[in-house]
This record gives C-alpha cells, structure tokens and sequence, in this order.
C-alpha cells in the first residue's frame, strides 16, 4: 500500500477514535519563528487536525520574546486543563534555548515525545515504525542501516529498531565512503536522515529486497527532494516527497491519541 493510502485509512480510524474524546482533545501549537518550512509544517499540521475533527490552537509568540516569557507560557500550558497536548515548533529563535524548552514540555502533554521521561516516541520515527509494521516488514535479526545521528531522528530511530531486535548500525558525517558502501550493501532496511539532497544514489549496491526509508527533505528549484535518488533497484523506497513526512504528521496525531488515553 502508498504511504498515501495508509495515512488516508489509518485517519478514518483516528477521526472515530477523537470523536470519542471531544471534550478533551484540544491540541496547542506554538510558534515561535517566520521560518518558511515551519511554516508549512504547521499548516499541514492544522488541516491535519480539522480532518480528524481535533480542536487545534496555534499560539503565536513574537521573535524576541525572551526565554523566561516562553518557559511561562509553557508553564501556563501544562497546568491548563483544557488543554490535552501540546507542541513548541522548531526551531526557535537565538535567545531561546531549545533543550530547555523541551525539558520544559509535561511529559504528560508532550505530544512530540522530546522529554527524556516521555513514554510518548519522537514522531519521525515513531511513523516510520507503524509504517514497517503495516507493510510486515520483519526486523528480527535484519541488519539495518540508519544514517544520521541527530536526536529528534537517528538516535531514537536505532533506538526503537534495536527495541525490536534489528542488527543496528549508526553511520554518520564521520563515516567514511568506503564504509558506508560496505555497510549499505548488507543491510535489510536503510533509514537515510541526514539532509544532502542525493547522497544515496546508483553508485551504492544494495540487497534486492531491502527497504529504504527516506527521511531527508531538500528543497530545491524544482521542489522538495530526498536523500536518496528515486527509483533505486531495492524492494521498497519512500518517496520525498508524499513520504515519510506524511508518516510523521500521522505519528502526531497517534501520539495525541494516546495521551487522550492516558497511554503516556
Ligand atoms: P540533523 O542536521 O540534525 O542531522 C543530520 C545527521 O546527518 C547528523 O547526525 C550528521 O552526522 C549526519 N550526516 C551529515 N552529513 C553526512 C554524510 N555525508 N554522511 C553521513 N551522515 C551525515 O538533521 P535531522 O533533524 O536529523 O534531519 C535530517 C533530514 O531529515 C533533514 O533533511 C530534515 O529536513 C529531514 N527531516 C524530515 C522529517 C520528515 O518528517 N520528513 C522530519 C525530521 C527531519
């Protein structure tokens, strides 16, 4: 099945599921930026919401609002009950230390899974997993390959497929060519999260039935562009875009159901 087509049914499922928590389901957003990409982000994430029949609230702050102001209104949000969940968009601005702020989040309503006590998964991977797991991609004993280290994505990302069994190995900026084509050419499922347009083209060999899961998102003149080129000789191949940005969207919304359960 698309990507396209598992977001579409798994959304039907969600919309009778939210409908269920009404009362309870308001989600916040908070911005803090003029970044274009969060930008658009947010308004998928904001239609989104009206299709699962979620009330979302976007809650804009001014750039040079300080850090205190910030941790205040996050303040005010974790103690809100009306408010199930929220999320603080990234990136912010200079003043603003980020890690704090994530530290800041309940993680009670931390709808992006960043607080290291949240039982709640990043939403990138935490997409990518449900998507492997629709498609019955077996990851017991297989040797995955995720590329990039970064904390919302490759270090949580080896974490959950080594919670699973998977063979893990991360490579990163350090990793040389040569290494990267060895290990590429043995692995079973290849997650590539590092933001070089193409990095990952037809001079690599790969397994014939391996999966490749393109989480780069590189915009160009022509659009948006993944990591990997298209069309690669493997089994299955994410498309960028109408791939795994799609999953993360979707993973959200998961992530907000189960808080509306008290799953977190
Ligand atoms: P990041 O910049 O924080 O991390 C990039 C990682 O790539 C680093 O760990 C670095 O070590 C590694 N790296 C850099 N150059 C490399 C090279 N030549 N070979 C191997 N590894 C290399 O980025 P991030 O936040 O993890 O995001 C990665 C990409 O995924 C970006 O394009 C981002 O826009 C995209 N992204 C997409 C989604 C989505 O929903 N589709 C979500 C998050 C991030």
């Amino acid at each position: 099945m698309t990507i396209k087509d598992f977001v579409k049914t798994r959304k039907e499922e969600l919309k009778v599921e939210f409908a269920k928590f009404k009362s309870v389901s308001k989600f916040v957003i908070v911005q803090m930026n003029e970044d274009p990409a969060s930008e658009a982000y947010i308004r998928g994430k904001l239609k989104d919401g009206s299709e699962l029949g979620v009330n979302v609230e976007l809650r804009k702050f001014p750039l040079d609002f300080s850090h205190e102001n910030l941790l205040n209104e996050i303040d005010k949000l974790n103690k809100d009950d009306s408010v199930t969940g929220f999320i603080v968009q990234m990136p912010l601005p200079k003043q603003i230390d980020e890690e704090s702020v994530k530290l800041a989040i309940s993680p009670k309503k931390d709808v992006d899974g960043f607080h290291p006590l949240s039982k709640l998964n990043p939403c990138t991977p935490q997409g990518i997993m449900n998507y492997l797991d629709h498609e019955h991609i077996d990851l017991l004993g297989k040797n995955a390959v995720v590329i990039g280290r970064s904390n919302i994505v490759g270090k949580p990302m080896a974490k959950l497929l080594l919670s699973r069994s998977a063979n893990v190995t991360v490579l990163h900026s350090k990793t040389s060519f040569a290494d990267m084509h060895r290990y590429l050419e043995n692995a079973d499922i290849i997650v590539v999260a590092v933001g070089k347009k193409h990095l990952i083209d037809d001079k690599f060999k790969f397994k014939k039935d391996a999966v490749i899961i393109d989480v780069g998102i590189n915009r160009d003149e022509d659009g948006l562009k993944g990591d990997c080129i298209n069309n690669l000789p493997v089994k299955l191949q994410t498309p960028v875009p109408g791939g795994v940005g799609l999953l993360t969207r979707l993973a959200l919304y998961e992530n907000l159901l189960k808080i509306c359960k008290g799953e977190n």
